[in-house]
């Protein structure tokens, strides 16, 4: 398997979800790897995506839960909150995993080399801090995606999800500029903190992927939850005051808007600049990506990429399974083909929703017959209080075949229950199948099997 002329069987760029997972897969299967990682093992997910965000959302929940205490029979006096000591908690769990992350790579004899790496041929890459240059039979560009930078005057004073862990204080108020989900994520963390929250969006949408009935339940709710929404709205322009207090200028004719920070979470985008690609003669495609095949192929024969980079669905468990069939298909000759259909996803927002499979819109365009179940429900959670929120499922269902084409919730819990149910539309399981499964009682779970 080794070319004796190669210091590497295998050299891995970004020590992230998909680059750990490609990284220990590989060596298990006997190949030499090292990786270089320019900020921390462990990637965006464990440092600063995944993981620290839904440490801040179970943070900003027992807001929630704690006002619904006292319709329990619970007196909670002197509740208080202290952001750094929730920041300097996730921060702790952060560090945790980074060890984690470091002690796989070390267990499975992966050499790690903590520096920036730039491609310098098919076979060669240079560590910038080091002046050092390793080869390798193979290269595997795993460098994930950065925030879209934001592009108006005053940029400068506005943060991205990557500082947004680190702040000094809880802000009073803060705007979020862009509506997919780390921004409704961090507008929900944020409202239920105690911060006046608003959300600036240039379309006049939420969450464009997500089932309409699901982004317009999450928009009432959040509205009545006090999340001021501004759409259609581009940020012209962010001023900073005396006091360190922004005003936020938009395109749209109406009052700017004073915020304490402001987050700009406008998209991901594949992680490529200052590669070195051109040494490799590898092109980018339309939205930045590394254009890849099936198995990570990119044009350049010894050279793959895998995760947030090549941009086909930028979520952890894709960037891990990328990385596990590339080194899988390289280094143990096992082809296995990562299957992109069914691919459960969520946004923990507040409410969360999750999701799986077509939405209803797309399984009319694509299927033309559709029938469409839809449970709209109080949660039994929400009972004794004053709380009109109620849940929202729905079951998209192929008329020709019954088959469930996707399953769409909003409510208390729905990532969890929908991680389960997703395994029947994966398995092609039909409305039939759903009908014939026994409730479990009481649950908002057994919504799911109740739709008639
Ligand atoms: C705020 C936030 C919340 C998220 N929440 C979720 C979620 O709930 N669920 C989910 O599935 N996904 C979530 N994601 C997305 C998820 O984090 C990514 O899909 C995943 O991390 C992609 O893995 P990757 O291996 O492609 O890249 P990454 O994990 O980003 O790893 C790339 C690594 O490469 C390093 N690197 C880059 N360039 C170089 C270089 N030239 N040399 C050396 N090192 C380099 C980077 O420092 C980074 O550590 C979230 C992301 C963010 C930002």
């Amino acid at each position: 398997m080794t070319e004796p002329t190669f210091d590497y069987d295998l050299f891995v760029i970004g020590a992230g979800s998909g680059g750990v997972r490609a990284s220990r897969i590989a060596a298990s299967h006997g190949a030499r790897v090292a990786v270089a990682e320019e900020f921390r093992i462990g990637g965006t997910c464990v440092i600063r995506g995944c993981v620290p965000k839904k440490l801040l959302v179970y943070a900003s929940q027992f807001a929630v839960d704690l006002g619904h205490a006292a319709d329990y029979g619970w007196t909670v006096e002197g509740a208080r909150f202290d952001w750094p000591t929730l920041r300097n908690a996730v921060a702790r769990d952060v560090d945790r995993l980074n060890a984690a992350y470091t002690q796989t790579l070390n267990v499975h004899k992966v050499a790690h080399f903590l520096d920036r790496a730039e491609i310098t041929g098919p076979h060669s890459v240079r560590l910038t801090s080091s002046g050092q240059t390793i080869t390798a039979a193979k290269i595997l560009i795993a460098t994930g995606a950065w925030p879209v930078a934001a592009e108006f005057p005053g940029a400068e004073h506005t943060i991205s999800s990557n500082e947004v862990f680190h702040l000094e204080t809880l802000p009073g108020r803060v705007l979020i500029a862009g509506a997919g989900y780390i921004a409704m994520e961090f507008a929900g963390v944020f409202n239920a903190l105690g911060s006046a929250v608003t959300v600036i969006n240039r379309s006049n949408a939420i969450l464009r992927s997500y089932d309409f009935d699901l982004r317009e339940r999450l928009l009432a709710i959040t509205q009545a939850r006090g999340i001021t929404y501004r759409f259609n709205a581009p940020i012209d322009r962010v001023e900073k005051h005396d006091d360190g207090s922004l005003l936020v200028h938009c395109n749209d004719g109406g009052a700017p808007v004073p915020a304490d920070v402001v987050l700009v979470a406008t998209g991901r985008r594949a992680n490529t600049a200052g590669l070195g690609l051109e040494h490799v003669g590898i092109t980018l495609g339309a939205r930045g990506e590394i254009p890849v095949d099936g198995e990570g192929r990119t044009s350049c024969p010894s050279v793959f990429a895998v995760g947030d980079v090549t941009d086909r669905v930028q979520l952890t468990p894709i960037a891990i399974r990328e990385g596990h069939a590339f080194a899988d298909a390289q280094f143990a000759g096992k082809a296995s083909a990562v299957a992109y259909d069914a691919i459960p996803s969520a946004v923990f927002s507040q409410p969360p929703l999750a999701a799986v499979g077509l939405t209803e819109a797309e399984a009319r365009e694509r299927h033309g017959d559709i029938r469409v179940f839809t449970s709209d429900f109080r949660p039994m959670k929400n009972i004794f209080n004053r709380r009109i929120e109620r849940g929202y499922y729905k079951l998209v269902v192929d008329a020709a075949t019954d088959r469930v084409l996707g399953i769409h919730m909003i409510g208390p819990d729905a990532p969890e229950i929908l991680q389960a149910a997703a395994i029947a539309v994966k398995a092609g399981l039909t409305k039939a199948d759903f009908d014939a499964t026994v409730a479990l009682h009481p649950s908002m779970a057994e919504e799911l099997v109740l739709m008639r």
